[in-house]
């Protein structure tokens, strides 16, 4: 039997009693020492808000994680842009993008990728509002680190969704920060990682919210997210802006939305881990048929 050490009501000890074992034993006996060395070295948070209508909380170590899928060993890895994309990193070029000041980035391109580096995340100087965008990430080879601190990285969608970018394979944090996560609502379905040194694949469609004009919220923002050919989000509606990342929802508060326009930028988040990027580009969905 498995405890859910969420359940911390009366009926909690009530179902233990009725089992006939006391309860703080129970728990020792079902806990095997490795079992639970691994589970207090999850890094997370306990003291954070409930998520609305989940028994867990904000980045909560406790929350399940996600079945281990091994991904196939290409997908859409070095997929060549479509005709109506647009090519935003071709592995030499960094024209289509900018720093949060509106210069040109000075992370570092060799070998036809881009790494992360310091003084804060760079973003495209276009912006589009739903779209289709293909990027190929890889976490730093030697792994370094354990948690929210192991390559670290995210796909910023307007500065204010992120999809999660984090060394995955074999390592744990709280699920709702994990590679594919929707970083603070929702981890991946599935744990599809790659070791870290491999490129991983990221296809990602993304809708954009949309606002009426008298400022009410008609349409969430909506994503499936693609990791290594496996689908880890479908149609997956944001509870709101990311935690940590915009002015608008601090770190450890819950997620909530700010009006925008429906064009939004694709940042790449600088978090002090050299991850590195290469083959990114976006076409924006169809509108066949619209009048
Ligand atoms: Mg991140």
């Amino acid at each position: 039997m498995k405890l859910n050490p969420k359940l911390r009501g009366p009926g909690w000890f009530l179902a233990l009693a009725l089992m006939g074992v006391a309860a703080g034993a129970s728990v020792e006996a079902q806990t095997t020492p490795k079992a639970q060395e691994q589970s207090e070295s999850i890094d997370g948070f306990r003291d954070t808000p409930m998520l609305p209508g989940k028994p867990w909380h904000l980045h909560d170590p406790d929350r399940p994680q996600p079945r281990v899928v091994t991904p196939p060993t290409t997908f859409s890895q070095g997929a060549p842009a479509p005709s109506d994309a647009e090519v935003l990193f071709d592995g030499r070029d960094l024209s289509k993008w900018q720093n949060g000041r509106g210069e040109a980035p000075h992370w570092k391109v060799q070998d036809g990728y881009l790494e992360t580096g310091r003084g804060g995340g760079i973003r495209t100087r276009g912006a589009w509002a739903d779209f289709q965008l293909h990027v190929e990430w890889a976490a730093p080879l030697p792994a370094q680190g354990s948690g929210q601190g192991r390559g670290n990285s995210g796909i910023l969608i307007n500065g204010m969704y992120e999809v999660q970018v984090l060394d995955s394979f074999r390592a744990k944090t709280y699920p709702d920060g994990q590679a594919g996560a929707i970083y603070g609502q929702v981890p991946p379905l599935v744990n599809a990682s790659k070791p870290p040194g491999e490129w991983q694949t990221y296809d990602i469609l993304f809708e954009s919210p949309r606002w009426n004009e008298a400022g009410e919220l008609i349409k969430k923002a909506c994503v499936t997210v693609i990791h290594n050919g496996v689908v880890i989000h479908h149609r997956y509606e944001f509870a709101g802006g990311t935690d940590g990342i915009s002015r608008e929802v601090p770190w450890k508060t819950l997620a909530k939305y700010t009006p925008h326009p429906p064009e939004v930028f694709i940042g790449l988040q600088d978090h002090n881990n050299p991850v590195r990027y290469r083959n990114v580009w976006i076409r924006p969905l169809g509108e066949y048929d619209k009048p």
